[in-house]
């Protein structure tokens, strides 16, 4: 960054930056309160099959702040990857999910929703990342097979071949991956190939104007097609309107997670009935 702004670029002292500089800085130390004060906390959006049953959820973090309100991920994710703090916050989600897992574990309304986990780049990347996902399943009990794991494909393609290994030790115990946001990124089928996944989730500005833009539907209908050809399972993200889901309903799309179905909530506003 330092370099392509320019050796002589006196980056210290441009006050915009300087500002956000200090804007983060104080997210930063907020954040590490919030972690030990227990600010945080897993919203659930639904996923549903092609019959608008709920199959299972996403998990989604907030950050109750006791000034700023309901955080977005958007605002503190990147924050908490440059610092680090994603790693316990990281820990924090997927103890979190695991524990809903086995709570749902125990009545047979619930017992078969899987839960999909964000993880991000740094989190995954780091040498224990597997070691501790496997000592967390056996410690809370969560059955492997209910976890997703949802990643990016830069994260992947940053260093495919770490990442093919722990795929695979999380696999071999029935870990789920799913690649998010896809077509956002710059994968090439041949990498594609290679990832030992499980899904594809196509990224919500495809669906969005899926009825009006030729070129998005025929992104949404390659990556199903593609989906298809390489045997993976896919989830459509961000479906708001019945327009949009026939759309994909009939271009061969099995699984949705959008507002039409459902937004994220708190666990307790959870609506788990079956429609
Ligand atoms: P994502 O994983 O792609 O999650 C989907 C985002 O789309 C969520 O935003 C969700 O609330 C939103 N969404 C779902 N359905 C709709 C819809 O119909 N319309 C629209 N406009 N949006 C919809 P959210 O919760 O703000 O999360 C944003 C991103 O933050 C996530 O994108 C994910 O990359 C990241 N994130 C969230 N939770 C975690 C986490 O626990 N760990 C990590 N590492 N990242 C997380
Ligand atoms: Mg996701
Ligand atoms: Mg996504
Ligand atoms: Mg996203």
């Amino acid at each position: 960054q330092a370099k392509a702004a320019g050796r002589n670029t006196l980056r210290f002292f441009d006050p915009q930056m300087q500002a956000a500089a200090s804007a983060r800085a104080t997210l930063e130390a907020d954040m590490r309160l919030g972690l030990e004060r227990n600010e945080f906390l897993l919203y659930y959006q639904p996923v549903v099959d092609a019959q608008a049953r709920i199959t299972g959820v996403e998990a989604l973090v907030r950050w109750q702040h006791p000034e700023r309100g309901l955080v977005s991920p958007a605002e503190f994710i990147p924050v908490a990857e440059q610092t680090g703090l994603i790693l316990p916050l990281g820990q924090w989600v997927l103890e979190t999910a695991c524990a809903q897992l086995v709570e749902w574990s125990a009545q047979a309304s619930t017992q078969r929703l899987t839960m999909a986990v964000n993880v991000s780049a740094r989190q995954f990347r780091h040498p224990e990342f597997s070691n501790q996902l496997l000592s967390l399943l056996r410690v809370s009990g969560a059955n492997p097979y209910r976890l997703k794991l949802e990643l990016t494909e830069s994260l992947l393609l940053s260093d495919i071949e770490d990442a093919i290994v722990k795929m695979g030790e999380l696999r071999s115990i029935g870990v789920n991956f799913s690649l998010d946001d896809f077509g956002t990124g710059y994968s090439s089928l041949s990498y594609l190939k290679r990832l030992p996944l499980d899904q594809l989730k196509i990224d919500q500005s495809f669906v969005r104007d899926v009825l009006n833009d030729p070129n998005d539907a025929a992104i949404a209908r390659t990556i199903l097609n593609l989906a298809q050809s390489l045997d993976l399972g896919v989830v459509a993200e961000g479906v708001e309107t019945k327009g949009q889901h026939e759309f994909l309903l009939r271009a061969g799309c099995k699984a949705f997670q959008g507002y039409l179905f459902g937004r994220p909530v708190p666990v307790v506003q959870l609506d788990l009935r079956v429609r």
